[in-house]
């Protein structure tokens, strides 16, 4: 998904003021772990989109690819990883089915400390842009957001875009910390070729992955 309002508001420098404005209005908030979220055993993954709702696509001479199938194969590797790494994994979907939006906050609301990590792929008018996003709905995700996003920033012609919010419903919708992760852009040729890539999906998910565990206490 792409709202491009939200995409450029949160350069790297403005993500270190962002962060640092936090620190200030935390420290007058009695719920300290609002800011910093480490205790979690769950990770909820949700594959975006599924079945009659495929999300994004690439258009033109490339292949044709679908967001809803990329989200799914990086979900499913990001799964692996973690449930190698000790968490409780929760998937959203495991297949092509359509899932609504409301459905996949509740399976996150059911789980007690866990994150809920959503996975998409983005899609621009402006075919130059390229890198990924990560969203988070504040519930003391930035650090985790901000860990993700700059271990993409080191993927294959990655760019940080920094961290930002957005009422994405799955967010909003989400009582506990909600990641939305945009991983690149399929509205972008070069991009689009690296999300074809296999291995690329793979690298990937492994770089959430191990930001997710560098994130656990
Ligand atoms: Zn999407």
């Amino acid at each position: 998904m792409s709202f491009p309002i939200f995409s450029r508001w949160m350069r790297p420098a403005s993500v270190a003021v962002f962060g640092l404005a936090c620190m200030v209005w935390l420290s007058g908030c009695a719920t300290t772990h609002y800011y910093n979220v480490t205790d979690f055993h769950t990770v909820v993954i949700d594959a975006g989109h599924g079945g009659r709702d495929s999300g994004a696509y690439t258009k033109g001479r490339h292949t044709r690819l679908l967001e809803k199938d990329l989200t799914l194969d990086v979900a499913r590797r990001l799964e692996g990883k973690l449930s190698d790494a000790g968490f409780r994994t929760v998937m959203t979907r495991t297949r092509d089915c359509y899932v609504p939006l409301d459905e996949r906050a509740r399976i996150s609301n059911s789980r007690h400390k866990s994150v809920f990590v959503s996975i998409h792929f983005n899609d621009t008018r402006r075919r130059s842009v390229h890198g990924a996003e990560v969203y988070h709905n504040g519930e003391g995700t930035w650090q985790l957001a901000a860990r993700i996003e700059r271990a993409l920033a080191t993927m294959p012609g990655g760019d940080n875009r920094g961290v930002k919010t957005a009422r994405f419903r799955v967010l909003r919708k989400s009582n506990g910390p909600a990641l939305l992760v945009e991983c690149g852009f399929l509205s972008n040729a070069t991009e689009a070729n690296h999300c074809a890539s296999a291995s690329w999906r793979e690298q990937t998910a492994d770089r959430i992955a191990q930001a997710i565990i560098a994130q656990r206490r």
